[in-house]
């Protein structure tokens, strides 16, 4: 439920920085401001100017801090309503205490993402782009960071929306036979609802299309680097990183535990795992980090199944492929300077095989260039503008918009009024979930629990 009361929360993250910024929401925004701020300047804030003057506690009179004030009167701001933000120092003590003096004008603290909330439930923004703020903060690619700013902008709003007003017109037209229980829908109507619901699916579908790539560019993939021990997994996996995390030895099972660290592939989030190797030990400790490794496997995007090419293939190279057999896998025959004695004799069940040398980095960037052909195809990015779903709750909803229609476009012939007309209400329920017109309150709670206190 939206209660019109004013909040505030620090918005820079929590430490230490240069600045700390306080943002206030509500009708209370500017008695806190003359509470709490006095310009150094003769008048008082001009709205949407930044001012510089101090902060003082109300309470005490003392000076807190020196800092700037800015007054965005409502509704030209983030939530639509009055807001005024501080920005002060940037130390977590100093921050504290201007929060402090805020807090005590009779306001209460924001809970995590209510201003953007706020933005959704005045009407600035739909959910999607809500949403689509918080993709913004935690984007970690270039092509994340693209997507997130063209949901933000409306672009799969919109394209829900128009779908919403063709099935809308429909549901004028359905209902308006309800309403003439004498006439049938004659053949012209029929035919122009059938292009329609056409129309209508091929959208729902194409957009259904764009999501495991989409999801890819919002959340990356994960990458889990297998083999036995001291085939190269961690000179690899530095490679991959450019920089020394893993510790390379000559002694046999020396990564116990899983190292995970997160890279950018040229667009592509990857988050790599290097694991314990995969053998028969009776080491408690190396146990514990096979045993991690097989519980890590089922949730991987990938598997880079990594071998020893200098020398032959035996029983625990076995162990290891059937360990993550059912999984998409590249085989990476590493140490490819020294002689080649790996070969496999039967059908191998990999995507690939790329063949480096973990030492001097020969090869890696090939196999960079392949995992990430595998996960993103170059033709979304190449639009200047591309369309993705990338969330399951946006998927889920137009999954079920789409069955509601194949429902609708099977009874049409049988022109049971009420039913289409229920069909095309439970398909529009489904579309308004997505862009937050249909959206229940624990639906909400659930999206903006997720973001940060302060946005
Ligand atoms: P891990 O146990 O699978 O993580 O293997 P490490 O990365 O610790 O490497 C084991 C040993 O193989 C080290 O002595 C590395 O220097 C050596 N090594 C790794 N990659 C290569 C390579 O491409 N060529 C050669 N000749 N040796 C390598």
């Amino acid at each position: 439920m939206y209660i019109r009361d004013t909040i505030a929360a620090v918005s820079t993250p929590p430490g230490n920085g240069g600045i700390g910024i306080i943002r206030v929401s509500g009708s209370k925004a500017a008695a806190v401001c003359d509470s709490v701020f006095k310009s150094v300047g003769n008048g008082g804030l001009i709205s949407h100017r930044f001012s510089f003057g101090a902060i003082y506690d109300p309470l005490t009179g003392n000076k807190v801090d020196e800092a700037m004030a800015v007054f965005m009167s409502s509704p030209k701001s983030y939530t639509r309503e009055d807001v005024l933000e501080l920005h002060c120092h940037g130390g977590w003590f100093v921050v504290e205490q201007v929060m402090a003096s805020v807090l005590s004008c009779g306001i209460r603290l924001a809970e995590p993402g209510e201003f953007t909330r706020r933005a959704f439930l005045n009407g600035r923004i739909d959910l999607v782009q809500a949403e689509a703020v918080m993709d913004i903060i935690s984007s970690k690619t270039e092509y994340a960071l693209k997507l997130a700013e063209q949901q933000s902008e409306g672009a799969l709003s919109k394209c829900i929306n128009d779908i919403r007003d063709l099935l809308l017109n429909t549901l004028a037209l359905v209902e308006a036979y309800i309403d003439f229980p004498d006439d049938d829908l004659g053949d012209t109507d029929i035919a122009a609802i059938t292009a329609t619901l056409e129309n209508t699916q091929r959208v729902i579908a194409d957009l259904l299309l764009t999501f495991e790539e989409g999801r890819v560019i919002r959340d990356g993939i994960s990458i889990l680097i297998i083999g036995k021990p001291n085939v190269g997994k961690s000179s690899l996996l530095n490679c991959l990183l450019n920089e020394n995390r893993a510790i390379v030895t000559h002694l046999p099972g020396t990564t116990r535990d899983i190292i995970e660290e997160t890279v950018n592939f040229d667009g592509l989030s990857v988050r790599l795992l290097d694991t314990a190797g995969i053998r028969n030990t009776d080491d408690i400790v190396e146990k514990e980090g096979i045993s991690r490794t097989l519980d890590k496997i089922s949730h991987a995007d990938l598997v880079l199944a990594v071998f020893d090419a200098s020398r032959e293939l035996d029983s625990e190279d076995l162990m290891l492929l059937d360990a993550v057999a059912g999984c998409q896998i590249i085989a990476v025959f590493n140490k490819s300077d020294l002689q080649e004695k790996l070969s496999f004799s039967n059908e191998v069940p990999f995507l690939d095989t790329v063949r480096v040398t973990a030492l001097t980095g020969e090869g890696v960037e090939l196999l960079k260039q392949r995992i990430r052909k595998l996960f993103l195809s170059s033709s979304m990015f190449d639009k200047r503008e591309f369309i993705a779903l990338s969330k399951a709750r946006h998927r889920d909803a137009l999954v079920s918009a789409g069955q509601y229609l194949q429902r609708f476009s099977s009874s049409l012939q049988d022109q049971n009024l009420e039913l289409l007309a229920l069909d095309l209400r439970s398909a529009l329920q489904a579309l308004g979930e997505v862009t937050g017109q249909t959206a229940t309150d624990d639906v909400l709670d659930l999206i903006f629990s997720s973001f940060c206190i302060g946005k």
